[in-house]
């Protein structure tokens, strides 16, 4: 599903240099759950990116679903990766002045293969539902509890039936309940066949995925088996 070979990534500023990633081998197998692990600043996010193609490595390899990225132009790139993940972030990212399901709506509009209006609401509603929040549709995202928000950043998410879900530390704002919650809905849509990618602090959350992998200073230092996908 998901190759990268010798990936590395250097952040050039005005006077500094950070090598972000070095040398990462991973392959992330069709309708795995893996989590991320690492301290604050070891190069999570930038792996997230490079991955969900929002970021190419400085060197190195990536491919997803067969396709070799670095082959590919930008704007083949961005439809493959429209196409291809759906992403979460820690803050949710849903904007306020849009009710629920206009959100959820939100990324078919930037899609070629557009849906019409009535077909996107119509997914939108299903992917609302999925997350059991098929009665708040109506509301603003400020109606709505935290752990809410982010069922909803999870409906836009999937509302384009993507393979593969890349989650930045997704209950890395929510309180236990709440983060409970959201992890039993990414469960429920890895076991449906989507394939999770996550970042997390929470290792209780991470035993109960497929695999974990380890970061440390941009490299990857553990991998461990925990559930057979
Ligand atoms: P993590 O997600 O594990 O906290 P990041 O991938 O955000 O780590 O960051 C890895 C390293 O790269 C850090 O040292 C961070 O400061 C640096 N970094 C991340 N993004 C940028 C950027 N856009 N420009 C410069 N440095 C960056
Ligand atoms: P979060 O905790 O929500 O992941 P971060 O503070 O890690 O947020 O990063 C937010 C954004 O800032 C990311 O897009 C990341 O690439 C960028 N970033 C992180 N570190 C640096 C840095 N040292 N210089 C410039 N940009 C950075």
């Amino acid at each position: 599903m998901i190759r990268l070979h010798k990936v590395s990534k250097t952040y050039r500023t005005d006077k500094v240099e950070t090598l972000a990633l070095k040398d990462i081998d991973l392959h992330v197998r069709e309708g795995e759950f893996v989590a991320l692990m690492g301290p604050s600043g070891c190069g999570k996010s930038t792996l997230l990116n490079i991955i969900g193609l929002l970021d190419r490595p400085g060197s190195g390899s990536v491919e997803v679903g067969g396709a070799a990225v670095e082959r590919i132009g930008e704007r083949r790139l961005a439809a493959l990766r429209n196409r291809s993940f759906g992403f979460i972030f820690q803050s949710f990212h849903l904007i306020p002045d849009l009710r629920v399901i206009d959100n959820v709506e939100l990324p078919l509009l930037y899609r070629k293969d557009g849906a019409g209006s009535a077909e996107r609401r119509r997914l939108a509603r299903a992917a609302l539902e999925k997350v059991g929040l098929g009665a708040r549709m109506d509301h603003y995202p400020n109606q709505l509890s935290g752990g809410q928000q982010q069922r909803v950043a999870i409906a836009r998410a999937i509302v384009g039936q993507p393979q593969v879900l890349l989650a930045d530390e997704p209950t890395g704002n929510l309180d236990s309940r709440m983060g409970a919650e959201v992890m039993d809905i990414l469960l429920g849509l890895n076991r449906e066949g989507t394939t999770v990618v996550m970042v997390t602090h929470d290792e209780q959350e991470a035993r109960r995925v497929n695999r974990i992998v380890r970061v440390f200073d941009g490299q990857l230092v553990d991998t461990e088996h925990v559930h057979a996908a």
